[in-house]
């Protein structure tokens, strides 16, 4: 804990107090500008995004082969939306009434392959590595059928090569999962958050997972050493890596095309909100670049963090991004929240982001176990406790007037809000884990903030 850096910024930042009492807080940034304007900032373009979009195009015959059940949708990882009116009867019986407009579920959770977010952008970032290599190598060339990836003579090319990455889980599983496929020899460095089952299947594919007893930091760190004296090792920078994020950008349009197939229309008069649950800002940072090429000054995105791990949330408050840890300000980044227990945010994304990302808000663990259990049981949907962070965003922007006057949104248009709830995780969560997590939050109720 810095407590001059704290009294230093007490008068400026006074949020911070509630961030150090574990107080469940929202932020709207004040200082968000237009798309236009923010988007020279971000450092990266809609051509760049349409560029990830084709090469996942390219790779879609391999993807079909060696993950079947993404053959129906030939090939492309994409998940579904879902409509959750049913859930706000339920959270106006426990106190957050008044939700203006209407409720969606964008199910990253049950993406193919490994079961969570990370599935966009780790197993982007591995297939362009591997597209890379081949194509160096004069054995791929890009009209090619990339189904012959699938061929010993690719999986013994790949296996001449390493990957490392440091998780606290899904990261590592995703890029476990995909490495392996190809044929790469894999390090995932899993920091102590990391579920024993997560670890247990990477091990039966063959990868090799090194367990660390502290947090995502260091199992980065440890990733980060390993790969970097080995021209033939790769390491997945999840803090600052461009095509991570691109990875998670084809969301944006992919999401667009989903509503209007739903007869959704966004625009002034019918703006839309997303909740993206946020650790080290890549995956959530990724999408809402997506959404904003997509939907422009229509789209509203909010981040939710843990209230044990507000980095980002502390990192663009401040300004010192990167340079501030959630330790700084004696916060533990002990959370139940695996998927976003990150204590110091992605400097390059919090960087481009900041001028187009709305707000941030925290949630308390207790909560996310308790509407985990509320969403099993109105919708039947099982998911993580990081993947519950974003449903109580449209309870926050509801209740915000300030930032509603801001943006310029009325009552009667914010009766028109579409509010996307996206959640980040939990598919292939083992149907035991998912019970306790169900008796946890049998043994405590959801607590609303006033
Ligand atoms: C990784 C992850 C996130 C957040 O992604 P970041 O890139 O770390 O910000 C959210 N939810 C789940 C379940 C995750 O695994």
């Amino acid at each position: 804990m810095n407590t001059e850096l704290i009294k230093e910024l007490a008068d400026s930042c006074p949020l911070i107090k509630n961030l150090i009492e574990f107080k469940e807080t929202f932020w709207f940034n004040p200082n968000i500008t237009t798309f236009e304007e923010g988007l020279p900032y971000v450092g990266l373009t809609a051509d760049d995004v349409k560029n990830a979009a084709e090469r996942l195009k390219r790779f879609a015959p391999y993807i079909a082969k060696v993950f079947p059940e993404t053959s129906k949708y030939n090939g492309i990882i994409e998940s579904g939306i879902e409509n959750i009116e049913k859930i706000k009867t339920e959270l106006a019986a426990l106190g957050y009434k008044n939700i203006k407009g209407d409720l969606l579920l964008k199910k990253d959770s049950h993406l193919p392959v490994s079961g969570s977010i990370k599935a966009r952008g780790g197993i982007y970032e591995v297939l362009k590595y591997a597209e890379d290599l081949a194509v160096e190598a004069n054995l791929l060339s890009y009209s090619d059928n990339y189904e012959k990836l699938c061929s010993k003579e690719f999986t013994d090319f790949f296996s001449r090569y390493s990957i490392a990455v440091g998780s606290t889980g899904n990261l590592g599983l995703s890029i476990g999962i995909i490495s392996a496929a190809l044929g790469f020899n894999v390090f995932v460095h899993m920091s102590a958050d990391a579920s024993q089952w997560k670890k247990d299947r990477l091990r039966f594919l063959g990868v090799n997972v090194i367990e660390y007893n502290s947090d995502y930091s260091i199992a980065v760190e440890k990733a980060r050493k390993g790969a970097e004296n080995n021209p033939l090792c790769f390491f997945v920078d999840d803090e600052n890596s461009r095509n991570l994020f691109l990875g998670y950008s084809v969301a944006g349009e992919r999401v667009r095309k989903q509503l209007e197939d739903m007869n959704i229309t966004v625009d002034v008069k019918n703006p839309l909100f997303v909740y993206l649950p946020c650790g080290v800002g890549g995956g959530p940072g990724g999408v809402a670049f997506g959404l904003k090429l997509a939907f422009g000054d229509n789209v509203h995105c909010i981040f939710a963090e843990p209230t044990h791990s507000p980095c980002m949330f502390l990192g663009v408050y401040t300004g010192m991004h990167d340079k501030i840890s959630v330790r700084d300000i004696g916060i533990d980044n002990i959370t139940a929240a695996d998927g976003l227990a990150v204590g110091r945010a992605s400097g390059f994304v919090g960087r481009a982001m900041k001028r187009l990302i709305d707000g941030y808000y925290t949630v308390e663990d207790r909560n996310l176990y308790c509407l985990l259990a509320l969403l099993n049981k109105t919708e039947k949907i099982k998911l993580e406790p990081s993947a519950l962070a974003g449903m109580l965003g449209p309870v926050h922007t509801s209740r915000s007037t300030d930032y509603l006057k801001f943006l310029n949104i009325d009552t009667e248009t914010m009766k028109n809000a579409k509010h996307l709830v996206w959640a980040t995780g939990g598919g292939m969560v083992p149907d035991k884990e998912f019970n306790e997590y169900i008796k946890k939050a049998e043994l405590i109720s959801l607590r609303p903030f006033l």
